[in-house]
């Protein structure tokens, strides 16, 4: 049993004020491994009071120093990587590969941030007018728990780079994981205050960093419903938000596609993470003309996606989060069946072979309508739907007939074509043909998906406000 029973403020771990414990689960088990005392509004209150001191200063440390601090961060992080990768399997539940790709991943925003930063200019002229980039002040940096070091990372690193400060709230369901981050973080020798990870419930850690007067900004990762109780209770105080919240993007498979590689395309942007990707491609969209072709492929294919222990390399989708998560799928799954949609492949209960774990059969719906709730509604689990077009046009309606825009993915042939129907999607990002993500790229949704990007100079942007000062 691990017992984590401290927080870190003003540059040191300390025991909180708060006092609830929090049971941490094996989700390949079901069994308690640990306990997680959480901090609470006192505590939140004195770490916003230690990133407002430290704002003073740090605001006022050079480029050059702050890119150094970057790679830093970067090598300490890196130095812990087997650890990460351990706690992300164990408490989480991720199959070894997403681990070592996510531990990679918090790595890499590190360097990537320090990169922006040696090619950012925070001053230029305009006019008669010398515009400066300034940094915001307190930043409250809250994430979930799907993908829990690369949030903390990519968020922090940014804080870093525009030389502003944070009190960061994750996830508490993945603290081990926060626990590792911090010791690497701290290893770093980073200024005392800069950064603070206070980790408790969203509603009392959570709601303090929302309402505080003295947290400039709010960068937030999570559900589209907790994105809005947080843009509500910013609103009082005027705080500047970035919102990362949910999505339900489609894969539009066109009529040329070439299922051999439009398949696994798919199966791996509906499955990343074990399907519990805020970017997951649940909604595929196939040409009526070839659905029986694409149906019996995929139900083929899906073979090589199997559900089951995170520790064996041939598994690819490992178990859900929580009892509450699966819960939750299992839920949609019943909801898909009831509402008339066509079960391809999977459906309710355990996958054959696992017990006692959070696990899920990978499931395909086909003859799916838009307007069904497994169509509409996020579902964060291995679930996808194949929604048939009669053209091209109406693939594009149905894609765009969502609240979210966070992601989408095109599958076709002529990749003039693919391309001329990404841009008539709405969504933050496509992606044509599995092409690789550019990290440097902006992140981020349109509609519900959210408010504002992450990722590159666009990211950098988010923790900057302009100012002009003429004569
Ligand atoms: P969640 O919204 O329940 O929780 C996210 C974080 O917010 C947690 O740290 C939680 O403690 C905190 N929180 C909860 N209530 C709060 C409140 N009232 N005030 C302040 N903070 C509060 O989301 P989750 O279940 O942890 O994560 C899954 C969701 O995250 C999915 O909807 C998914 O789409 C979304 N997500 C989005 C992205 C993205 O980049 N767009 C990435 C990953 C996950």
């Amino acid at each position: 049993m691990t017992l984590i029973d401290q927080i870190y403020i003003d540059g040191a771990f300390v025991t909180p004020h708060g006092t609830d414990l929090f049971d941490l689960h094996n989700p390949a088990t079901a069994q308690v491994i640990g306990q997680l005392r959480m901090a609470d509004a006192i505590d939140a209150e004195a770490a916003i009071a230690a990133a407002k001191r430290a704002f003073a200063s740090f605001s006022r440390s050079t480029k050059a120093e702050r890119i150094a601090l970057l790679h830093r961060l970067a090598d300490t992080l890196d130095k812990r990587r087997e650890d990460l990768i351990e706690a992300t399997i164990e408490e989480y539940g991720a199959p070894i590969s997403r681990s070592a790709w996510m531990a990679d991943y918090a790595v890499g925003a590190f360097r990537l941030a320090a990169q922006v930063l040696e090619a950012y200019d925070f001053t230029r002229q305009i006019g008669t007018a010398r515009v400066t980039m300034e940094p915001l002040g307190v930043v409250g940096i809250i994430t979930p728990w799907n993908a829990n070091a690369g949030f903390i990372a990519g968020k922090l690193a940014m804080v870093i780079a525009s030389g502003s400060t944070c009190v960061i709230k994750p996830s508490e369901m993945s603290a081990i994981q926060t626990q590792i981050v911090t010791e690497a973080l701290h290893e770093a020798g980073v200024p005392a205050g800069v950064f603070n990870i206070v980790t408790g419930r969203g509603d009392v850690v959570g709601a303090v960093l929302s309402g505080h007067r003295d947290v400039a900004k709010l960068s937030f990762t999570g559900s589209t419903a907790t994105g809005r109780a947080i843009l509500r209770a910013g609103a009082e105080s005027f705080k500047r938000v970035t919102l990362e919240l949910g999505g339900k993007s489609p894969m539009l498979v066109l009529e040329d596609a070439d299922f051999g590689a439009a398949i696994p395309f798919a199966l791996n942007a509906g499955f990343m993470n074990s399907g519990q990707a805020c970017i997951a491609g649940s909604r595929i969209l196939v040409p009526a003309s070839r659905l029986a072709e694409f149906e019996a492929a995929i139900s083929e294919a899906i073979a090589a996606f199997p559900s089951g222990d995170p520790r064996d390399p041939a598994t690819a989708i490992g178990p859900m989060v929580s009892q509450r998560q699966w819960d939750r799928v299992q839920s949609y799954i019943a909801k898909g069946l009831n509402e008339g949609a066509r079960l391809l492949t999977g459906g309710e209960g355990r996958p054959d072979g696992t017990q006692g774990g959070w696990f899920v059969k990978p499931t395909i719906f086909s003859d799916v309508r838009n307007d069904m709730t497994i169509a509409r509604e996020e579902i964060f689990g291995p679930v996808l739907s194949i929604i048939p077009y009669a053209d091209e046009e109406q693939a594009i309606t149905i894609a765009n007939d969502t609240d979210y825009g966070l992601h989408a993915y095109v599958a076709g042939r002529d990749e003039d074509r693919a391309r001329s129907v990404a841009d008539r999607i709405v969504a933050g990002r496509v992606i044509i043909n599995a092409a690789p993500m550019e990290m440097s790229a902006p992140f981020g949704g349109f509609k519900h998906s959210g408010i504002g990007r992450e990722g590159g100079s666009f990211g950098l942007e988010a923790f900057l406000e302009p100012k002009a000062v003429m004569g």
